[in-house]
């Protein structure tokens, strides 16, 4: 029966897939005893679910090439291992068996132990191992569930797979993008998440905020994921699949006018000159940005290598991913971001603290760099070899005040001499700028213009700390407003600062590519905008029809405004001209 969930559309687009439950913890599991004549078809069972498993692994390993099936690969790997492990096999069929356990309640009851073993270890790397126990026995569970037949069946099993969880962590999500899904459903979390970010980057449609789909849907189930309208479809009717082709038509007949717009220049009505600048992640959003004509890259974030990454990458490693960036960006600036680390991206080697009581106000950014030399310095030291290929400047997190900056440079002209005794080549000059994203450094941007020598907006944290409303938190989805009054004089003071100072200032957060901010950046002098590969075009277009100059006129109203829907209000009138 056809049945419908609202939730939030944090990265458009629609799939067909069928689910992919991500906490079997929640599966219904039939606890009741296998009768005797059951156990043998029951083990059998068994077996087939590991079959299928294996086979899914076998599967995505070929699909993956380059730099994902290095790093993924290794997760594969291991995953295959325990999924070949002989004491666990064996210990299930005996449940079975002597236990009388169904499948499921075994690896169920496995899972557990087994998780709870890996949790009491001292050592994070071997702690972290029990996610892995975790996801191959999910694994597992869901080949079990598969084997239900159905009619659905036939149909869903040539399409890909729905992610459907209650949250999904950055982390975990990067890892199961290389599971090949094709969209994701979550019981709760927020459009300006660091999940709903590499959601949008890796064009993965995701619903959050979605009330009541895990208690209702099954693994396996067919459903439409609409991520334009905002709503999960369980069992889609003929309509609803007319609705997809529809989509699916327009959002190409959209994509080849939108192409046209391809390495074109980016002008205001009035023929303002502005420059977009891309967000990356990967190296494939580096050639993306490059096709479509991005002046560069104004934000690349380095943290997800690190999540991407069993333990801490090398320097060695690190230096060969920034390379690559600088050498794919072919000769335009790339901006690496140093980590980010801390509140909601947990890395796999235990740097951030698992148990800060204010995670999004403790110790993340430039503040866990400048308590982990060793790490931050790995870092800058391969920073500084990239730099060598190309233009490169390098962008500190999280900074509050300006004595933060000034240690980063004491430290990288440390590494920049060891580098040169060492005989590498390191160039003289290195540009270093500071993302405003704290209030304080927003509202004491002289000092930081002082040492700084460019700056980035970070509008999605500067929003949650001004507004005092975590972005992750879609209870204040309500309160979390870029265009709250509050937070556009913050930004009119930051980009009025740095262009008295003459110094570039960028806006990077998740407006700078929303057309629905477009004319009000505009209205605030900002001239450089940086955003996922995904949204240039769109923004480019959004942006040639605002009239710079009626804009301008416009702020001090806009800067005067109560609330949003008074913003929002002058900026309809405005566009109307
Ligand atoms: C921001 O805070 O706006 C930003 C660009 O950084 P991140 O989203 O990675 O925190
Ligand atoms: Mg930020």
């Amino acid at each position: 029966m056809r049945r419908a969930f609202p939730g939030y559309a944090a990265a458009p687009g629609m799939a067909l897939g069928r689910v992919r439950l991500e906490q079997p913890a929640r599966f219904s599991i039939d606890n009741t005893p296998l009768p005797d004549s059951e156990t043998e078809s029951e083990v059998a069972r068994l077996e087939r679910a590991f079959a299928v498993a294996r086979e899914d692994m076998a599967e995505l390993r070929r699909k993956l090439h380059g730099a994902l099936a290095r790093e993924v690969g290794e997760f594969i790997d291991a995953h295959a291992q325990l999924l070949d492990d002989p004491e666990l096999i064996e210990g299930l069929r005996a449940m079975i068996r002597k236990g009388h356990y169904r499948a499921a309640a075994a690896l169920k009851a496995q899972r557990d132990r087994l998780v709870a073993v890996f949790d009491n270890m001292d050592d994070p790397y071997l702690r972290s191992r029990g996610e892995d126990v975790d996801h191959v026995i999910a694994r597992v569970q869901s080949a079990l569930a598969r084997q239900a037949s159905s009619e659905e069946k036939k149909l869903a099993t040539r399409v890909g797979e729905i992610l459907v969880a209650e949250s999904v962590a950055p982390g975990e999500l990067a890892h199961m993008a290389s599971h090949g899904i094709l969209a994701v459903v979550a019981g709760s979390g927020s459009q300006y998440s660091h999940s709903a970010i590499l959601a949008r980057s890796l064009h993965l449609p995701m619903l959050v905020n979605t009330d009541g789909v895990l208690e209702d849907l099954r693994d396996g189930d067919l459903v439409l994921v609409d991520a334009v309208r905002g709503e999960v479809i369980v069992h889609p009717a003929a309509q609803d699949l007319a609705q997809f082709r529809n989509w699916q038509r327009e959002a190409l007949r959209e994509g080849q006018r939108l192409a046209q717009l391809a390495g074109a220049e980016t002008r205001t009505r009035d023929g303002h000159k502005l420059r977009l600048y891309a967000n990356a992640e990967r190296s494939e959003d580096i050639e993306r940005a490059r096709n479509l004509g991005a002046a560069g890259i104004g934000l690349y974030r380095t943290e997800f290598l690190f999540l991407a990454h069993d333990g801490l990458p090398s320097e060695d490693e690190q230096f060969h991913a920034y390379r690559d960036a600088v050498l794919g960006a072919g000769g335009l600036p790339v901006t690496l971001r140093t980590l980010d680390l801390g509140a909601d991206k947990a890395d796999a080697a235990g740097l951030v603290m698992a148990s800060e009581p204010n995670p999004a106000l403790g110790v993340r950014g430039v503040r866990l760099s400048l308590r982990q030399p060793d790490v931050f310095v790995t870092q800058l030291r391969a920073i500084l070899r990239a730099s060598c290929y190309g233009p490169l400047r390098i962008l500190v997190p999280m900074v509050t005040e300006a004595v933060e900056l000034v240690e980063v440079r004491r430290l990288l002209r440390e590494c920049a001499r060891d580098l040169r005794t060492a005989g590498h080549e390191i160039p003289d000059q290195f540009e270093l700028g500071a993302m405003v994203e704290v209030p304080a450094a927003a509202l004491n941007v002289r000092a930081l213009l002082e040492v700084a020598d460019f700056l980035a907006i970070g509008s999605n944290d500067l929003t949650q700390y001004v507004l005092a409303a975590d972005r992750n938190n879609d209870q204040l989805g309500k309160l979390y407003q870029p265009a709250h009054p509050a937070v556009l004089r913050m930004l009119a003071h930051v980009i009025g600062r740095a262009r008295m100072a003459r110094k570039p200032v960028c806006l990077c957060g998740e407006i700078a590519g929303d057309p629905v901010f477009a004319c009000m950046l505009i209205a605030l002098g900002l001239e450089d905008f940086s955003m996922l590969p995904d949204r240039i075009l769109a923004q480019r277009d959004a942006l040639s029809r605002c009239s710079r100059k009626t804009m301008r006129a416009l702020a001090p109203r806009l800067l005067r405004a109560r609330d949003r829907d008074e913003v929002a209000a002058l900026l309809e009138d405005a566009q109307k001209l």
